[in-house]
């Protein structure tokens, strides 16, 4: 089953109890000083849980675009390392806005994933909530009783907080979940330990597929809580992971869609995938980042150098170091690569087909632009490894890190991964404490000189030294008289 049939698998069962299906909401968020990406499917629906709105429909099911990169949930260490966290992935969902609640939600997902997909009941685990009395927060046995009439007791486990409750925030609504995990190990391996065991280790092949939460408190600004007059239901499935346990294979990037992105990075890189690990986790991690950036393009999010603009320059000089340090690329790859990525997703997807052409021009921008210093700064970052090694110094200096940012563009996430790569840690307040000098200093120059812009003069000739900085107010393009 392609990754499209079981996209609107989805969408159609819901439709036919009674949801109407809705497009995805936009990835990035406008309008909210609190969060600059929607990282999961009940973003868009917040107001109707707060009580702000009532819903037009009360059943409603979609597949939502989100980013996990920054914030409370930033899963950006993880892509490409592990096999089933991508930045950007698709999170399939249901919605009750004070209709239904855990009777259907619970014997409807049963019901989609045992007999729709046909998953093997044998290879499935259910989480619920197991209370916790200091916090004033019953045991969901509610969950329990439901459950036990589709799977056997043994298969439902109780778990904590962390895993299985959800809030907003410090206050507002708020409630228990269940989780569904799927065992996709092998018969070899399961003879060798109980699947029950590995569920919420963050074991690759017992993995966490959907999460049904049960929007039934709200937290009070003394912390207590109280039941809330109307209950909803928010649920969220990773369409990529579903796609992995459909399609028979252990990890996510084994997917069609991933295959064809990784295959077109092969024939480009020469590389293959599955002969070495770090070649495969450089080849993981194009693949994942180039879906993030697109259609952060087609959403509206231009690469730049502040707010959400920068975490898409970081994620794009990522996949780009990734790219021409490890798979030796030295021509634009991300740019070819969204093309492919369009032809795939753009029919599901109009925004990427109408905004074709500026996610193509606009990647092949700023990875020739990223090119530039790119070659100079590994170089760089090689001799101060060497440097510290000789020394014996496990961690890189703030002001060199500074330097690796000021002068060759290399995000702080980027420096710090490669320090990582060669054992070593840097010093993150050091580079604030840099950063935070040259704020002050362009902000002075600023209130002197009125034009914001360093002219470069015709009859001089220049190196590019430099990559350009936009913080806020002030846009210096750096460059040095030869
Ligand atoms: P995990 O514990 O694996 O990090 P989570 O508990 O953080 O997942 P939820 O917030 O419950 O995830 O999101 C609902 C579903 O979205 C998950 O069950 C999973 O299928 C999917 N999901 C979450 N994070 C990612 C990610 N980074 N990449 C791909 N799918 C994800
Ligand atoms: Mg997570
Ligand atoms: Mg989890
Ligand atoms: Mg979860």
């Amino acid at each position: 089953m392609r990754l499209e049939e079981i996209r609107s698998k989805f969408l159609s069962y819901f439709e036919a109890k009674e949801h109407t299906i809705v497009p995805s909401a936009p990835m990035v968020v406008k309008n909210d000083p609190t969060l600059m990406f929607i990282n999961a499917g009940m973003v868009p629906f917040k107001e109707y849980f707060l009580g702000n709105a009532v819903a037009k429909n009360k059943r409603v099911t979609d597949t939502q675009k989100c980013l996990r990169v920054s914030g409370k949930h930033n899963d950006l260490d993880e892509v490409g390392v592990d096999t089933y966290h991508h930045t950007m992935f698709e999170m399939l969902g249901n919605w009750s806005f004070g209709d239904y609640f855990k009777k259907e939600a619970i014997a409807w997902s049963w019901e989609l994933l045992t007999e729709v997909y046909g998953i093997n009941k044998e290879n499935l685990y259910v989480t619920i909530f197991e209370g916790d009395e200091k916090d004033g927060v019953p045991r969901d046995s509610e969950s329990y009783d439901f459950w036990k009439e589709w799977i056997d007791e043994d298969r439902i486990i109780e778990a904590n907080k962390e895993d299985n409750f959800w809030e907003m925030g410090e206050m507002g609504p708020c409630g228990p979940c269940a989780e569904i995990h799927v065992d996709i190990r092998s018969d070899e391996e399961k003879q060798k330990v109980d699947g029950k065991s590995l569920v919420n280790k963050d074991h690759p092949h017992v993995i966490e597929v959907w999460n049904l939460v049960f929007i039934q408190f709200n937290r009070k600004a003394d912390g207590s809580l109280e039941k809330l007059p109307a209950t909803h239901i928010d649920t969220g499935m990773g369409l990529e992971r579903l796609a992995m346990v459909l399609q028979g294979k252990q990890s996510n990037y084994d997917i069609d869609l991933f295959q064809t992105l990784i295959g077109q990075v092969v024939k480009q890189s020469g590389f293959e995938y599955g002969k070495d690990e770090t070649t495969d986790i450089a080849l993981r991690v194009i693949a994942d980042h180039v879906r993030a950036i697109a259609f952060s393009i087609a959403d509206g999010q231009l690469p730049s150098n502040t707010g959400a603009g920068y975490v898409i320059r970081r994620i794009l000089r990522r996949a780009v170091r990734y790219g021409y340090q490890t798979l030796k690329m030295h021509e634009p790859f991300l740019s070819p690569l969204s093309k492919v990525l369009i032809q795939e997703m753009g029919e599901a997807f109009p925004e990427l087909e109408d905004n074709k052409t500026l996610i193509e021009n606009v990647i092949r921008e700023e990875e020739m632009s990223f090119f530039k210093t790119l070659e100079q700064g590994i170089k760089r970052m090689d001799v101060i490894i060497s440097n510290q090694k000789e020394q014996q110094q496990k961690e890189i200096q703030g002001e060199q890190v500074f330097e690796l940012y000021d002068t060759y563009g290399f995000p702080f996430d980027l420096t710090e991964l490669m320090a990582r790569e060669a054992g070593l840690s840097v010093d993150q307040k050091g580079f604030e404490k840099a950063l935070q000098v040259q704020k002050d200093r362009s902000r002075s120059a600023t209130s002197i000189k009125t034009d914001d812009w360093t002219e470069i003069r015709k009859d001089e000739k220049e190196e590019f030294i430099g990559y350009d900085h936009l913080e806020a107010e002030v846009k210096i393009t750096r460059y040095r008289k030869v």
